[in-house]
């Protein structure tokens, strides 16, 4: 069986991944807070973890496998939205989490199991608060119930800050009725429209955190495999749901590996609605990026590293996507094969999810070229969710066109390409034979000829391999027809 090794932010260190229970692996992401479209950074622990559930698949096999992702559609954002367009809460929850799936659906995430909405797990959440009141980890007032962080011991250890540190660098108004400034909330009152439930509190609604601890244990038990989210969420969410669940239901319980994406970036910068360079994922669709485009960008970087999302990054990833799907097309690879994943590939993927060196092995099987070593980019492909060759169109991003290219490039234009691919095949042949003959000025005028349309060759030991840069032109070909 292979062999997965996670980076456990937990306990800081890379550790060989042994499920629980290997019939069920259990993971848990938090999921986004539904009140907008989800914007690219948003995507990024989407698709990370979409490997890494393919991964887990793969290995354990399809139905040994559950992947929970919740959506927040209980929050103040929400509830600012509702009041400035006058909509009702469900009516924005359910446009947003419709536009969600959609969206990471285009990047080729494949849908959780389970999907649970807090608002469906306020019973479960309320029942969790009164356990940690009468264990006394939690205590009520003013019509709130707030979590007493000096009552769990290891509060801090995950995200490595002390209380004292926290208190320091705080920068919140002390609420009068907390007992510490760091005592977070579990519920508070609700009034107007801001949506509400009675509880032992009065009537109210949950804390963010709360949720996550329900939720999950609710789902999977109050033990599982693996816990992910975004950097941002280690403070104080994580730390939140980790002094919840474990006070609750004991030191050993709840996520046994915990794993973090790194923020992204566009052009080098943070984003944000001033600078202009934040966008949904849908906007980047709309422009005419395949959703297999935008997949292949975020997985160029390691997950565990901050990412930057450039237009340059785009293009080449739009070229290489383009040039593998054709090659694919034009040596007629099967789309159905028993063949197992390359073990290099696997492999890789399988270490802490290195999909950038997985890329990097992609790209050699495409350099060598024949039938089987295709076959192996085309099952490598799949592994991380990037379909190749299946695609039934490769759009050049709508600038792209515009500039470079008149209309839209889809799969008839590909056909058309496969022409040109078997004729670089036979002018490499005709410059091998054109340099046996001596007839140098042959060799050089086709060697020329692809320095122009963009065919980059190189002769290796094992014979010639040849690729098209971004920059292909097939008619600059046409002259040595
Ligand atoms: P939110 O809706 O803000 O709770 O975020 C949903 C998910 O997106 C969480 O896992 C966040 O950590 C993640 N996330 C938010 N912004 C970024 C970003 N710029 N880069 C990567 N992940 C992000
Ligand atoms: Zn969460």
């Amino acid at each position: 069986m292979t062999k997965i090794k996670l980076y456990n932010t937990k306990t800081k260190t890379k550790e060989v991944f042994t499920p629980l229970d290997k019939d069920n692996v259990r993971m848990y992401v938090c999921g986004p807070t539904v009140y907008d479209r989800a914007h690219i950074g948003n995507a990024r622990p989407v698709v990370v973890f979409d490997v890494l559930f393919r991964l887990l698949r793969h290995v354990y096999g399809t139905d040994h496998v559950t992947y929970a992702r919740n959506f927040t559609d209980v929050d103040d954002k929400i509830n600012t939205k509702a009041e400035q367009t006058g909509r009702s809460i469900r009516d924005i929850t359910d446009e947003t989490i419709g536009w969600f799936l959609d969206d990471m659906g285009a990047l080729g995430a494949l849908a959780p199991n389970e999907a649970p909405r807090a608002t469906e797990y306020i019973p479960e959440m309320i029942a969790m608060i009164e356990e940690l009141i009468a264990k006394g980890h939690a205590y009520g007032a003013e019509g709130h119930a707030l979590f007493n962080v000096n009552s769990y011991k290891h509060y801090g250890a995950l995200s490595g800050r002390s209380v004292d540190d926290m208190i320091a660098g705080a920068r919140v108004e002390v609420a009068p009725y907390k007992r510490n400034p760091m005592d977070f909330v579990l519920w508070k009152p609700s009034t107007g429209i801001q949506p509400g439930w009675d509880s032992p509190w009065g009537y109210g609604r949950p804390g963010w955190h709360i949720e996550c601890s329900a939720m999950s244990r609710a789902l999977f038990g109050e033990t599982f495999d693996i816990h992910g989210g975004g950097l941002d969420l280690q403070f104080p969410h994580h730390e939140n749901e980790i002094a919840q669940s474990c006070a609750c239901c004991g030191e050993d319980t709840f996520a046994k590996v915990w794993m973090h994406n790194e923020m992204l970036q566009v052009e080098g910068k943070k984003m944000s609605k001033s600078l202009g360079n934040f966008f949904s994922v849908r906007e980047l669709l709309d422009k005419g990026y395949a959703g297999e485009v935008i997949r292949f960008v975020f997985l160029s970087t390691h997950y565990s590293k901050p990412m930057d999302w450039t237009e340059k990054k785009a293009r080449e990833a739009e070229a290489t996507l383009r040039k593998w799907s054709i090659a694919i097309e034009s040596k007629s690879v099967a789309f159905y094969s028993d063949e197992p994943i390359p073990s290099d590939i696997l492999n890789a993927v399988a270490d802490d999810l290195n999909t950038s060196l997985a890329i990097t092995k992609l790209h050699s099987y495409y350099k060598k070229g024949t039938p089987e070593d295709l076959q192996k980019l085309r099952l490598g492909c799949e592994l991380l969710g990037l379909y190749i060759g299946h695609m039934d169109q490769i759009r050049l991003n709508k600038e792209l066109e515009s500039e470079e290219q008149k209309g839209d490039l889809f799969l008839s234009d590909i056909y058309n390409e496969k022409d040109s691919f078997e004729f670089i095949e036979q002018l490499i042949l005709e410059r091998a034979e054109a340099k046996l003959q001596k007839n140098y000025a042959r060799a050089d005028e086709i060697r020329t000829a692809f320095t122009n349309a963009g065919v980059v060759v190189t002769d290796t030991k094992d014979g010639v391999v040849w690729e098209l840069s971004s920059s292909f032109d097939p008619s600059k070909l046409e002259a040595l027809k």
